[in-house]
């Protein structure tokens, strides 16, 4: 079907809750995506932190190809091998105590709040401006933004939003505290990084207190900052973190993993999902996982990082430039949704846009040095463009 036929049956039939860009894809490869009429993208958004291996990356579609043809589904009442080993991966790569299986994103926040409330019951959960957790009531609740929450009220309860100082996370937190909840890199509301002081007080109030202090590693984690997770680059060590995006390598699941102290804290009935952990995603997150946990891909993603982040610095309209690893931001002074819009139609190079006045960049993990300075090219002229109202 041609783009202006979806967009008709899209007028007519789907629910407007997306802006879509007027683009169709049909395959991918790589760091690299065709649109219907053969043209060539290059990716560096990843499905926003998704497709970190890149599109159809060969041993996560030889996973899929295996299980599929094998078994698809039982359901959490029987046991599937995909599910159990992918939890002992995951374990053993973080935080060494218990993995529970969901979705998506917003579903890994919903176990952490309840995970945490069950923990210490009608316990508060303390969040920090700027954050995203999800659409979902739990996690709309743990994310204090105005827009998102107002035409949604009334609210879960028993949300405390502070600033991301330590100041403010220490003086939030006490005896009655469940959790701090924290994105150690803000991903949604533009690639902000949290100060390592911060989540130190964060740490150091819930060790007090008795709280659990919860990590949200949803867009950061998976390798996106150069360490399979973003805090093993903080020094500071979470009781939980949740996982989701990158981690299907393209397919949907999402997971939290606990540390010792709070393994043991849901119990059967509690709390579940009938497609979580089905074989064939945990097949796909194993073999993703597999893919990601490489020190020489990690090592790979700090210096592409590195000269990613120079080469911004240096393009014209560009105030500043921040993040980790392949987790980058850039503040330009042109009109950041039509540098965005602009690249994608003009130069066929996709970002996006978190701000009027940032774009955020998310390559794929195995991108090479000259896709980087492709995409610096490319963004070069978008900006050239934009800078010039033409
Ligand atoms: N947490 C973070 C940090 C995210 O960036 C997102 C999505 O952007 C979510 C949670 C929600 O994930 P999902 O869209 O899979 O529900």
């Amino acid at each position: 079907m041609t783009l202006s036929e979806l967009q008709e049956l899209e007028r007519t039939s789907v629910v407007p809750s997306y802006a879509r860009s007027p683009v169709q894809f049909v395959r991918g490869e790589g760091a690299w995506l065709w649109d219907d009429e053969g043209n060539e993208y290059l990716d560096f958004l990843c499905g926003i932190s998704v497709t970190n291996l890149g599109h159809c990356h060969p041993r996560v579609v030889a996973a899929i190809r295996d299980q599929a043809g094998q078994l698809m589904h039982v359901s959490n009442l029987f046991y599937t091998e995909p599910a159990m080993r992918l939890a002992e991966r995951l374990s053993r790569s973080s935080l060494h105590g218990k993995v529970y299986f969901c979705n998506s994103g917003a579903e890994a926040s919903e176990a952490a709040i309840k995970l945490v409330r069950k923990a210490r019951p009608g316990g508060d959960v303390v969040v920090v401006y700027g954050a995203f957790h999800g659409r979902t009531y739990g996690a709309l609740s743990a994310t204090p933004q105005e827009a998102k929450q107002a035409p949604f009220a009334p609210l879960v309860p028993g949300f405390r939003a502070v600033d991301p100082t330590p100041q403010a996370i220490a003086g939030a937190v006490d005896a009655r505290t469940a959790a701090v909840l924290l994105e150690p890199i803000q991903g949604e509301s533009g690639v902000n990084v949290l100060s390592t002081e911060a989540l130190q007080a964060a740490r150091e109030a819930c060790d007090e207190h008795g709280a659990a202090l919860v990590f949200d590693e949803v867009q950061c984690g998976m390798g996106r900052t150069g360490t399979l997770w973003a805090y093993e680059q903080t020094g500071i060590t979470p009781d939980v973190i949740t996982i989701a995006k990158a981690l299907g390598g393209g397919l949907p699941i999402g997971a939290l993993v606990t540390g010792e102290r709070l393994a043991d804290v849901f119990a059967p009935g509690d709390h579940g999902s009938t497609f979580a952990g089905g074989p064939v995603v945990a097949a796909a997150a194993l073999a993703a996982l597999e893919v990601t946990d490489d020190p020489e891909l990690l090592a790979r993603v700090c210096e592409l990082g590195e000269r990613l982040h120079a080469g911004l610095e240096r393009l014209p309209h560009v105030r500043s430039v921040r993040g980790r690893g392949l987790m980058l931001a850039c503040e330009v002074d042109v009109h950041a949704p039509d540098l965005a819009r602009r690249a994608l139609l003009e130069q066929r190079l996709i970002v996006n846009a978190t701000s009027p006045t940032t774009v955020r960049l998310l390559p794929p993990l195995i991108v090479g040095e000259s896709e980087i300075d492709t995409a610096l090219q490319r963004l070069s002229a978008a900006l050239a463009a934009a800078g010039d109202g033409g």
